[in-house]
């Protein structure tokens, strides 16, 4: 970490303007891929204090692709769910159990923690963040960005760079200096939060309270016992009346809990917003600077980090010049409408938890989460939105598939389709290994995946195209219902087979006959195809790169 009192580069291949976990992620998955890049934030010092707290499955998942899963899953406390209450009554519940994925749950942890572990992962890259330094202005021309800057300490500097990406937040100067326009509205009330232990608790330590009625509090369980409450605050507000009427909630969801050793609280305006555009010329937005939606559902952190993954595997291919920058059309096109609906989704569930403090309001609001969640269906797509996982990029002109019996035939596939998330599943055998993986295990890298599933022993790629798709595609696995044959023409064949011995990969991939599935850095399906042809995955990647 270097503050404003050192000098910077005076060019950079990309500028990433705010060190929040956006503009971290971001650097993290640039420095996984070599690109140099210039990463400042106006702070001298990072937030000391919280805002985001809940991780969920799918943020989890690209953590494992940064390399920082295990420290979240040591420093994080895991949730397993919520209990939705209604006058100290459990009404309905969710449950993360029943979600098909490697973590099945969220993943809770102070924001501050969050940016602290990021931050780690990127000294260890060789990546930095330039603190004290602030964009003031900037230009762009058809070849590059010239971005001004200022340290705390006031000296001025010209930072030119190819890309500028604006990870500033949601007064974005990056979004303000190229005039993209936001549309939004901020929420009427404010929403404040307080740290403390939680005595007497009587309900389950892995599980979230949602108090329907007022004073709708929303007790967070955290590491070391702590948690962590979300209130509504009203705008003039003593503290020992907060902590009274916090006391007075707690004592309703639980008799005799009380919040002990509270941190301060704080209060935050908060705000639903989308920005016209991601990108405007040679600069680009993510995270609260492109959008930003109600805390409510926790979500807000969560998308910053999955802009940066779609984001930096594609900045990283245009600016080592293998992909044309026409790629880096399909960030807003894949990441808009998920914050689109994401912000929607917060609007909603604003407003109810804004209902008026009587009884009948309060029946009509619990009516409407037993509709919900009374029925397994409801509850697995309550966990399956909070996981974030379904977020699917199938519009895009990024992805697409071939079967062999035409477009109807596609209609008709099981399992993901192009633009899903990948799903994990396994167990799979290493040819001449005992230990079993998981397939989450072996595509998480930094290049495109290419999984070659065959149903028997002679279904193996044809190896005169094989050589050069394998160059630009990173890596190739053969995955088979069958061991791999006593023979095979190649030794690195041998390498790359994998036996699917419980058959769970090909039903999780809904493959009835041999298939193969391209799979993007981000963990996103580029292209499916039945039978396997090779042929259409170098016409793929001549489409993605040129
Ligand atoms: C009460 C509350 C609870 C929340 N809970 C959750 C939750 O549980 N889960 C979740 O996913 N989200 C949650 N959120 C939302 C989450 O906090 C934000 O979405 C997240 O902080 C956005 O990250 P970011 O990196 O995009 O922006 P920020 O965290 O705002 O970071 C922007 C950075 O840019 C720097 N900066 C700004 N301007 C400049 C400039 N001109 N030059 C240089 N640097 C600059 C700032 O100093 C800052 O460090 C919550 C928000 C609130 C208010």
């Amino acid at each position: 970490m270097s503050n404003g009192h050192t000098s910077l580069p005076l060019y950079s291949p990309v500028l990433i303007v705010g060190a929040g976990p956006t503009g971290l992620s971001l650097a993290v998955e640039l420095a996984r891929r070599n690109i140099e890049c210039l990463l400042i934030d106006r702070r001298p010092e990072p937030l000391p204090f919280d805002r985001a707290t809940v991780i969920h499955s799918r943020s989890l998942e690209i953590f494992e692709s940064m390399g920082v899963i295990d420290v979240f899953l040591e420093q994080g406390h895991l949730m397993r769910g919520f209990n939705i209450f209604a006058y100290g009554q459990i009404v309905a519940q969710t449950d993360f159990n029943g979600l098909e994925c490697r973590h099945p749950y969220d993943l809770n942890l102070s924001e501050n923690e969050t940016e602290e572990i990021l931050t780690e992962r990127l000294v260890a890259l060789g990546g930095a963040v330039a603190r004290g330094w602030e964009l003031s202005s900037l230009e762009q021309s058809e070849s590059h960005v010239t971005a001004q800057l200022r340290s705390t300490n006031g000296t001025e500097q010209t930072v030119t760079a190819d890309w500028l990406v604006g990870t500033d937040g949601i007064h974005s100067r990056v979004r303000e200096s190229c005039g993209i326009d936001v549309d939004g509205h901020r929420y009427l009330r404010r929403w404040g939060v307080i740290d403390g232990h939680l005595k007497d608790w009587q309900h389950a330590p892995d599980r979230a309270a949602i108090q329907i009625e007022a004073p709708a509090l929303n007790p967070i369980p955290l590491p070391r016992g702590r948690w962590r409450i979300y209130f509504r605050a009203d705008d003039e507000m003593d503290n020992e009346v907060l902590l009274e009427q916090i006391n007075a909630g707690l004592e309703i969801l639980s008799p005799g809990s009380r919040l002990h050793e509270p941190d301060e609280p704080m209060l935050y305006h908060t705000y639903r917003q989308l920005s016209a555009h991601y990108q405007s010329g040679r600069v680009l937005l993510a995270g609260d600077a492109a959008h930003a939606c109600s805390p409510i559902e926790g979500h807000g952190m969560n998308m910053g980090i999955h802009d940066s993954f779609n984001l930096g595997w594609k900045l990283a291919l245009v600016i080592q010049g293998t992909a044309d920058a026409k790629l880096l059309e399909s960030y807003e096109q894949e990441r808009r409408p998920a914050a689109a609906a994401v912000g929607a989704s917060g609007d909603i569930a604003e407003e109810l938890r804004s209902i008026p403090n009587d009884p009948a309001s309060v029946e009509r609001v619990k009516r409407a989460l037993c509709v919900m969640l009374t029925t397994s269906r409801g509850q697995l797509q309550a966990a399956q939105a909070e996981s974030e996982l379904e977020f699917h990029y199938r519009d895009s002109p990024l992805v697409s598939g071939y079967h062999v019996a035409g477009d109807e035939a596609r209609q008709h596939w099981f399992g993901p389709l192009p633009g899903d998330c990948t799903p994990d599943a396994g167990p799979l055998l290493k040819s001449g290994s005992a230990e079993a993986v998981q397939l989450s295990q072996l595509i998480c890298n930094e290049g495109h995946n290419l999984l070659w599933m065959a149903t028997d022993q002679t279904e193996v790629p044809d190896f005169e195209n094989f050589h050069h798709i394998l160059q630009a595609c990173g890596e190739f696995w053969i995955i088979s219902t069958a061991p791999p044959p006593e023979f095979l023409p190649e030794s690195s064949l041998q390498e790359c087979w994998l036996h699917d011995v419980e058959g769970k990969v090909h039903a999780r991939f809904g493959v009835i006959d041999a298939s193969l599935f391209l799979i993007r850095p981000d963990g996103h399906i580029a292209f499916r195809s039945e039978p396997p042809e090779l042929a259409r995955v170098a016409s793929y990647f001549e489409n993605l790169f040129n």
